[in-house]
C-alpha cells in the first residue's frame, strides 16, 4: 500500500434488510436457491459502493455472502455435521448450539473463491478478503471425532491454506485469519494456535493478517468485558510469538477498549490494524476522536505499518450507524495524514 494510514474494516458490515434480517448475528436468509445466490452478490457490491462512498482505501466483501464468519465457512466441509448440533461454551463465554465434527474434514471444493472473483472484478483497490482461524474454528464446534482440539486445528490450517492459496490467485491482496480465540487460551495459542496460524499462511504471497479482539458488540462479550478489570492485557500473552511469526499484519481493537496501548510496542515493526472504531455502540465517533486513537497509535507503530480500522465486524449494527462509523475513520485518518505530510 503505497498511501499512507490506509483505512479498512475489520470484516463484516450490515446485511440490506432484504437479505437477512438486520442487526443481529447468524441471521437466516430471506431468500432462497438461485435468488439467494444473486441476492449475496447483489449485496457484496451495495456493500462495496458503501465503502468506497465513505472512503475506505483497502475494500472487502463486508462478509455480505456469510451468514456467519465462522460457521459458513464450515458448512462446506465434510465430516461435520449441521443436523447433530450440540451447545458448547464459546470463547469460554456464552453457549451457542454447533455443528458436531463426526468424520475426517476435507473441503471438497473452494468456498469463497467464486464471491472473491466477482469482488475482484468490481474494484481495482486493494482487497482483503477475512477466513475464520484455526483455533476460532474448533472453538465453535463440537468434536466427536478428532477428540482433540490441536489434531483438529491442524486439520483445518492445511484446509485454511489451500482455500488463501486460491483466494490469493483470485487476486485478494491481504488474507485475514479471525482469530478472536487468541484471546482467551493463551496457553495453546502458544503451544500450538500460533503454529497452525502459520500454517494456514504457507506459501502465500499474499499480505496476511490476523485479527484479535474482544468480540461484536453483543450482549455476552460486552458482559464479558465487564469482567476484565479496567486495564485489559490479553494481547501481552500473545504479542511476542505473534512478532516472531511469519504474520505480516496484526489488526487489534483500541478505540473505547480497556487495552493499554503501550501494548503495541511489543509488536513493533509489525504492520498493525488499530481499531478506532467501536463495534459495540451506536454512538458515532468524531473524525477528531479517531484521530486521537490514532495518534496514540503512533507512538508505538511507524507511520507506514499503521493501517486504521474497525475494532471488530459491524454486522449487528444497523446500516446507517455504520455507514457514518465509516465515513468517521475515513475523515479521522485524513486528518492525522495531513499532519504526517506537515511534519515532514
Ligand atoms: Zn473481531
Amino acid at each position: 500500500m503505497k498511501k499512507l494510514l490506509p483505512t479498512s474494516t475489520a470484516g463484516s458490515l450490515p446485511k440490506p434488510s432484504w437479505l437477512a434480517q438486520p442487526e443481529a448475528l447468524w441471521s437466516p436468509w430471506k431468500l432462497q436457491g438461485q435468488e439467494l445466490i444473486e441476492g449475496k452478490h447483489d449485496a457484496l457490491r451495495v456493500s462495496l459502493h458503501e465503502q468506497q462512498q465513505a472512503g475506505i482505501d483497502i475494500v472487502s466483501d463486508g462478509e455480505q455472502t456469510r451468514q456467519h464468519f465462522v460457521t459458513t465457512f464450515i458448512e462446506h466441509l465434510t465430516g461435520v455435521d449441521f443436523e447433530n448440533r450440540r451447545t458448547v461454551k464459546i470463547r469460554d463465554r456464552y453457549d451457542a448450539s454447533v455443528p458436531t465434527v463426526v468424520g475426517n474434514v476435507s473441503r471438497p471444493k473452494s468456498i469463497f473463491v467464486e464471491d472473491a472473483k466477482i469482488l475482484r472484478q468490481q474494484t481495482k483497490q486493494p482487497i482483503k478478503w477475512a477466513l475464520p482461524g484455526p483455533m476460532t474454528m474448533i472453538d465453535t464446534l463440537y468434536d466427536d471425532y478428532y477428540q482433540s482440539r490441536e489434531k483438529l486445528a491442524w486439520v483445518f490450517a492445511k484446509i485454511l491454506n489451500q482455500e488463501a492459496k486460491e483466494l490469493e490467485a483470485a487476486g485478494v491482496d491481504i488474507i485475514q485469519f479471525d482469530e478472536p480465540a487468541f484471546n482467551v487460551f493463551f496457553d495453546e495459542v502458544n503451544d500450538w494456535g500460533i503454529a497452525c496460524l502459520e500454517r494456514a499462511i504457507e506459501g502465500l504471497k499474499c499480505e496476511t493478517a490476523v485479527h484479535i479482539c474482544y468480540g461484536y458488540g453483543i450482549k455476552a462479550n460486552t458482559d464479558w468485558k465487564k469482567t476484565l478489570g479496567a486495564k485489559w492485557r490479553q494481547y501481552e500473552e500473545v504479542f511476542p510469538n505473534l512478532k516472531k511469526s511469519n504474520i505480516d499484519i496484526i489488526s487489534l481493537e483500541c478505540h473505547n477498549s480497556r487495552v493499554p496501548i503501550e501494548l503495541l510496542e511489543l509488536i513493533r515493526g509489525k504492520k498493525v490494524m488499530v481499531g478506532v472504531i467501536d463495534v459495540a455502540t451506536d454512538s458515532i465517533e468524531t473524525p477528531e476522536e479517531v484521530a486521537k486513537t490514532l495518534r496514540e497509535a503512533l507512538k508505538y507503530v511507524d507511520a507506514d505499518k499503521l493501517y486504521p480500522g474497525t475494532n471488530c465486524g459491524m454486522a449487528p449494527l444497523s446500516r446507517a450507524v455504520a455507514g457514518e462509523k465509516l465515513k468517521a475513520l475515513s475523515a479521522g485518518a485524513a486528518i492525522i495524514r495531513k499532519e504526517l505530510l506537515l511534519s515532514n
